[in-house]
């Protein structure tokens, strides 16, 4: 066989050749934008030669910092393809972190949206390596007043650029992106992303048994482009021609449905809280037509039982459970259900559903003690979940120490607690660092907070260890209730409606009752919050 490189070059000359009439949805700040790949691709190349004009050279670092739209899809291949490395900057962190990141990364350009530029002026004086910054108004609209310097308008740019541009052949193992994960203690960890792994990475996500993105779907990634590169939706639906929807900043579950119904999106990629936002809003008996929807994939957190159960029952909506992390491109997992499963009884149905799935194709997976024994598949022993294939990081940049920590004898050891069952679907228990630790015997955080959120007036609920004398952890829930059950529901029944469904020395020591549950620059849980909010006596318990 020939040795051909397995670059992005693929994925965008494929685009262009074959899809230039399909369409790219943009919503922008002040309004709806949309085009052809046709004149998207005519876009990258100008952009490709900006790049070149602001004196980006190959293997240099172009920071982005936007929500999800049309330009930035555009830097998602001028930059990879002309050789250099796009670092999507999380637009949640905190400004120590996020110069952080960009100092640490050496960004040589930062594109920045316009309502996001307060954000770089703050750390602006702490930015050791970035020469430019671009800003992604509007055409026609004013660059707002900033200190930044130099700095210029996206579309000025693009405006005077050449639209010819050959892309080069580059070498596949050459780094396209970078993404910062968010570490529990210490700095954010970067993971670099090689053309090779997004190439097999997106054919993986492209298969009919994974996440099956066609030429005919429309596809709405509402996880930002800055996290785990929307779980690779954009790569996968540039290279088979989907029509992408970008739903931008508002991503309110009523704009969502909206954009859902008046698209006729067929696949949409979001963290839980996203799809819990949107069922409440149903249930509130909004009508929206989403009948256009195949199904929503849903990870980066645990989806709940309860959830994926009242979409399907009660809206006829399938919801694709998938895992992953920053380090595994993300995609590792996804639950498709095998085909002699489905017509099991619906609480075994909805049991496997609600588990992370079974290994991608092209990876390869092991569960293992603390002795470093692989665990018997039998869905109830827990062992820590290790990965290694062609999209699995092998280090973090420039981080040997942490990098030897995490990636051991050719594995990456997630820190992922999980069980494996019979049929191979893992499920994961909890992160090693949120099991909560009673007696000696591990508690899974996520097990009991996704039962708590099956009880009907529970809109959202974690549960954290909390030290104790003896057990040395006990489980704490922090729940919020739907508005209609305020102050109607009390500690009391939600332990009682977990009598008959965990064994009872899993039964949280208390319950407080919060107006919302903090959360992650990733949209998750934040559990790490919640356990310092304990700690200085910020929750009211007892
Ligand atoms: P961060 O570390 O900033 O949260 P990541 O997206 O890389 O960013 O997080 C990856 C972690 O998220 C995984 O290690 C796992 O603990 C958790 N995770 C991802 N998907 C799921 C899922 N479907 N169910 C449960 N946990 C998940």
């Amino acid at each position: 066989m020939m040795e051909y490189p397995l670059t992005l070059k693929n994925l965008l000359e494929r685009n262009r050749l074959l899809f230039s009439k399909k369409e790219v949805f943009s919503r922008l700040l002040a309004r709806d934008f949309r085009y052809t790949y046709g004149d998207y691709q005519k876009r990258v190349r100008r952009l490709a030669n900006v790049l070149k004009e602001l004196g980006v050279a190959p293997g240099d670092r172009v920071g982005t910092l936007a929500w999800n739209h049309h330009r930035h899809l555009e830097l998602y291949f001028a930059i990879p393809c002309s050789g250099a490395v796009m670092h999507t900057l999380n637009l949640r962190l905190f400004p120590e972190q996020l110069s952080y990141v960009i100092n640490h990364a050496e960004d040589k350009v930062i594109f920045a949206d316009p309502d996001l530029l307060p954000l770089l002026e703050r750390i602006a004086p702490d930015l050791k390596t970035v020469r430019h910054f671009v800003v992604m108004a509007d055409e026609g609209e004013q660059l707002p007043e900033t200190r930044l310097s130099p700095v210029h308008s996206y579309e000025e740019l693009l405006s005077r650029a050449p639209e010819e541009y050959d892309f080069p052949d580059l070498d596949e193992w050459s780094p396209a992106a970078m993404c910062y994960t968010t570490a529990t203690t210490g700095n954010p960890k970067g993971v670099v992303y090689t053309h090779r792994g997004l190439f097999l990475h997106s054919l993986a996500c492209a298969a009919a048994d994974m996440m099956g993105i066609r030429e005919e779907d429309v596809v709405m990634p509402v996880v930002p482009m800055f996290h785990a590169n929307a779980w690779g939706s954009p790569f996968v639906a540039v290279w088979m021609g989907s029509k992408l929807v970008l739903p931008g900043r508002r991503l309110d579950p009523g704009s969502l449905a909206g954009l859902i119904e008046q698209e006729r999106v067929t696949i949409t990629l979001g963290v839980p809280t996203i799809w819990l936002g949107l069922l409440q809003l149903l249930e509130g008996g909004a009508k929206y037509d989403l009948s256009s929807l195949c199904f929503l994939l849903v990870g980066g957190s645990a989806a709940p039982e309860g959830m994926i159960r009242s979409f399907r029952e009660k809206y006829g909506l399938y919801v694709q459970h998938a895992y992953g992390m920053t380090e595994t491109t993300p995609l590792a997992t996804l639950t498709r259900i095998k085909s002699y499963l489905k017509d099991a009884p619906a609480d075994r149905f909805y049991r496997v559903a609600a588990k992370q799935g079974v290994i991608a194709p092209g990876l390869e997976m092991k569960v293992v003690d603390e002795a470093g024994r692989e665990v018997p598949w039998d869905g109830k022993t827990m062992g820590e979940l290790c990965l290694r294939g062609p999209w699995i990081a092998k280090e973090y940049y420039r981080e040997p120490e942490r990098s030897a920590e995490a990636i051991r004898d050719g594995w990456l050891h997630t820190g992922d607690i999980v069980t494996v069952d019979e049929e191979g679907y893992i499920f994961i228990m909890d992160r090693s660092k949120d099991l909560v630790k009673s007696g000696g015997e591990w508690i899974s955080s996520v097990d009991l907070e996704n039962t708590i959120m099956a009880h009907p007036a529970v809109a959202e609920a974690t549960v954290i260890g909390i030290p104790h004398e003896k057990w040395q952890e006990r489980p704490l829930a922090c729940v919020v209730l739907k508005e209609a059950y305020k102050g109607k529901v009390s500690k009391e029944d939600i332990l009682d409606f977990l009598r008959d469904k965990v064994v009872r020395w899993w039964i949280p020591d208390d319950v407080v009752f919060l107006e919302a549950i903090p959360k992650t620059s990733v949209g998750k849980f934040n559990k790490k919050q919640l356990r310092q909010m304990y700690a200085e006596g910020k929750l009211a318990t007892g």
